[in-house]
């Protein structure tokens, strides 16, 4: 059996996503109450364009057939093609999908990117299959979702527990099924493929690189520096690592980590590539690692630092731990990780809170440069990738900022006012048809 990880992280235990829908409505009324949102368009946000559920048989190693149940949530297309990300997890149902989809249009908004919001997975719990049946489960996926995405339409990408290799199924797949003079034509309807298939150099680091980037600008503008500043991560996928790369490359300390199975300590500081390397040797736990000790699962987010970063789940942060939560800033690697309640709790304790549409958008800004070099033909290079992501995630950073302080609002309350304004405009300028 192999798990899928390196995805959005790698975290594939049961915990529960009840009233994620119910987080993301009440930040989006909150933030349309602050801006005046015309009533018609707060209807319209309010609700999901499109919403395809599809159940398909899969054949197993042992010859038996199971039955797959897939999700592709179409929020708004207000500015463009409906984009995010699809996980396998045993969490993902519709509600889910919803809230995910609709993060996603906040995101990409935000990011001045010309890209709507969907979202989508299986319900999965992919350790429990081997890489043969997850390759059929991904292409019989993709065949059921059908025209439902396309490259201009709808761009899937990878999130928890998904990676550069389902992204290479799925763009093969739907290739495989369009006519063969149109089949290159449509290598971009995925995005965060491998480097050789049509991927971006540097697009498997970006949404890392863009927490780390939120965290370094948000110190800056508080003339602080990150070395020697210490913080903890929920999640070692693809997110934590490489949040944690960056970080350390700063002189940043990491001094716990908490994955699906455990939880580790070092006051002294755990070594980020040492930890990678475990894991690659130790079924993906961060359990166990030589050079730390274990800690409660309940104790990790109280643990002494000054960086926190969720990057794995939604609703991780809650009334229950916010109050022992040490960190000064909360950077959110993950979607959603903080509920409303918690949320209230840290923000009243003068926690400085970088919320998941702008400090984790560097993926889908990724995403955006990868299906522009597909689309035009073009095979981008790594230093000009990171370079433009530097510009983008700087741009968005330095609004969301001036926003907020220009208004005495938190951060995330900026984001959404500044990416809702950006669809109400759009609404406002075409009209409703007919
Ligand atoms: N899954 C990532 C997210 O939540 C990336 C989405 C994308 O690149 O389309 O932002």
């Amino acid at each position: 059996m192999t798990t899928i990880t390196a995805g959005l992280n790698n975290i594939t235990q049961e915990i529960p996503v009840r009233g994620m829908m119910a987080n993301v409505m009440e930040q989006f009324n909150s933030a349309a109450d602050q801006i005046n949102l015309h009533p018609n368009i707060r209807k319209i946000l309010s609700i999901t364009n499109n919403e395809i559920i599809v159940n398909f048989p899969v054949k197993m190693d042992n010859g038996e057939v199971e039955i797959f149940t897939g999700y592709r949530v179409q929020h708004n297309n207000a500015l463009g093609p409906y984009k995010g990300g699809l996980r396998y997890h045993p969490t993902v149902d519709i509600d889910a999908a919803r809230a995910l989809a609709m993060w996603m249009t906040w995101k990409t908004s935000l990011a001045g990117l010309p890209f709507g919001g969907g979202k989508g997975g299986i319900k999965i719990d992919p350790s429990k299959y081997s890489k043969d049946e997850l390759e059929r489960i991904t292409r019989r996926f993709t065949f059921a979702l059908a025209d439902n995405i396309g490259p201009e339409h709808d761009i899937p990408a990878p999130d928890v527990n998904t990676n550069s290799q389902t992204m290479a199924w799925m763009a093969d797949t739907y290739m495989s099924t369009r006519p063969p003079a149109e089949r290159t034509a449509n290598q971009h309807v995925v995005t965060g493929k491998p480097a050789g298939s049509g991927g971006l150099d540097g697009r498997d680091r970006s949404t890392g690189y863009g927490v780390y980037l939120s965290i370094k600008f948000w110190a800056e503008k508080n003339n602080k520096t990150l070395e020697g500043k210490t913080f903890i991560i929920q999640g070692f996928g693809n997110v934590g690592y490489w949040a944690g790369y960056f970080l350390e490359k700063d002189g940043a300390i990491l001094v716990g980590v908490q994955d699906a199975y455990g939880s580790i300590q070092n006051k002294k500081g755990i070594q980020v590539e040492d930890l990678f390397k475990y894991i690659q040797v130790s079924d993906g736990s961060v359990v166990n690692f030589p050079n730390a000790q274990s800690v409660n699962k309940d104790d990790f987010f109280g643990l002494d630092c000054d960086i926190c970063i969720p990057a794995a789940l939604g609703n991780q942060i809650t009334k229950e731990n916010a109050p022992s939560i040490k960190a000064a800033l909360i950077a959110e690697g993950a979607n959603g990780p903080i509920n409303v309640e918690g949320e209230k709790i840290l923000l009243e304790r003068g926690i400085t809170i970088i919320p998941d549409i702008l400090c984790n958008s560097g993926g889908v800004v990724g995403s955006y440069f990868e299906w522009l070099q597909n689309r035009n033909g073009e095979l981008w290079q790594y230093d000009e990738v990171m370079g433009k992501l530097h510009k983008k995630i700087k741009e968005s950073f330095d609004k969301v900022y001036e926003y907020s302080e220009r208004e005495a609002m938190d951060m995330r309350t900026a984001a959404y006012c500044i990416a809702i304004k950006r669809i109400e405009k759009a609404y406002v300028q075409r009209g409703i048809f007919p």
